[in-house]
């Protein structure tokens, strides 16, 4: 007889009790459609969570956020967007999207995120070279928020907008203010691996009225008023579903559980690893709260990195390297870059562990004993 045990994911859907019944709403009232209740109910609960003066457009991804967010900040053909090395594809691509430059900037040791230092020397550089960055897109990766002041700053002093990439930092806070709120325009995810998910879908947050109005137009294909299909600007398909915002409802219901849950597992995972000299952790600095949306560990080497990623996948235990900064990727050799060496490093010896708000301590305890396994051999 073999022992079964279930495959431990890295990061899962986690439902909780009443995004069912809001799902029912929308088919009991037909609104089966990319607006209704649910898109404008779960809108306002993003607002009065962030709690920051701000208004949300519920769209179809994050991406599409990004998307939207820089053709409002005014992005076209030609401009360059400095954009964070340090992240997933999807923070870069839509600067493609609009014929735009990515000019990737590294990060810096105590965040993981963009560095301020870098990030000056990149805007002077292309100012110098002739062409004034269009955007700055930050993100806080894994949760943990960038500087959030250092990069308003920096900004402001060039005035060059920053695009806020929060897609994995709902539920975090810089200085007691929720992460999403903070950008000219900022963004949030709701993948299925995210801290809360609608199976897929994103959001736009701003301060400014305006830009919610236009976000929603661009994203409903820009119909100008009239009783005919009149359209005077390129649209988009990027609203979200009715249907998908019911799943959205009940999952902000659950929210601060969901950021306890994960905040739980990494202090789990850390009283559990943190005598091993070898294995370090990205911990919090002053102001900074993080959603822990992953936990994430640097190893010596990438060799034992990649030894604890085999052992841990022969057991069924899915983990990940971290994300493989942008500049190393073959879809953007060509864009400029201003780096130092900390995201390539990151990246070879960092390792992604489970982290879903549905572990149970015996899951945690399986990944736990493997690493230990490996590392006091
Ligand atoms: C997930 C993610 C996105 C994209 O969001 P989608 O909803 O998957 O399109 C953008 N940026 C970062 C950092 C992400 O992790």
């Amino acid at each position: 007889m073999t022992l079964t045990t279930t495959k431990i994911w890295l990061s899962s859907p986690h439902m909780g009790e009443n995004e069912q019944r809001y799902v029912k709403d929308a088919f009991d009232t037909n609104w089966v459609a990319p607006l209704g209740p649910n898109v404008n109910g779960f809108e306002s609960s993003i607002e009065n969570y962030l709690d920051n003066e701000v208004y949300v457009a519920a769209l179809s991804s994050g991406t599409a956020a990004i998307h939207l967010g820089l053709v409002l900040l005014g992005v076209s053909e030609g401009d360059e967007v400095l954009c964070q090395s340090f992240t997933f594809s999807a923070s870069a691509n839509p600067i493609c999207y609009l014929g735009a430059k990515p000019i990737f900037v590294d990060s810096e040791k105590d965040t993981w995120n963009i560095s301020p230092e870098l990030l000056k020397k990149a805007i002077e550089d292309r100012i110098k070279k002739g062409k004034k960055p269009k955007a700055i897109i930050a993100v806080h990766l894994y949760g943990m928020p960038y500087k959030v002041n250092e990069v308003k700053v920096i900004g402001e002093q060039y005035g060059i907008p920053v695009l806020e990439d929060s897609a994995e930092a709902l539920g975090s806070t810089y200085a007691g203010v929720k992460c999403g709120s903070f950008g000219e325009i900022g963004i949030l995810s709701f993948n299925g691996n995210k801290i809360i998910t609608t199976s897929g879908g994103g959001a736009l947050v701003t301060k400014n009225k305006d830009y919610k109005g236009k976000a929603v137009y661009l994203a409903t294909q820009a119909r100008d008023e009239a009783p005919h299909y009149q359209h005077s600007t390129v649209g988009y398909n990027y609203r979200m579903s009715n249907v998908l915002a019911g799943i959205g409802r009940g999952q902000m219901e659950v929210l601060d559980h969901r950021v306890a849950a994960r905040r739980s597992n990494f202090e789990y995972y850390k009283q559990h690893l943190g005598h091993i000299k070898e294995i370090e952790f990205l911990e919090e600095m002053p102001d900074m709260y993080s959603n822990r949306w992953l936990t994430c560990i640097l190893t010596p080497s990438v060799q034992i990195r990649e030894n604890i990623r085999f052992t841990l996948n022969e057991v069924d235990i899915e983990s990940r390297p971290l994300w493989k900064p942008m500049h190393l990727q073959p879809v953007f050799e060509k864009c400029d870059r201003y780096v130092d060496g900390t995201s390539e490093e990151l990246f070879e010896r960092g390792l992604c562990l489970p982290s879903g708000s549905n572990l149970k301590k015996g899951d945690l305890d399986r990944v736990i004993e493997v690493i230990n396994t490996i590392m006091t051999k």
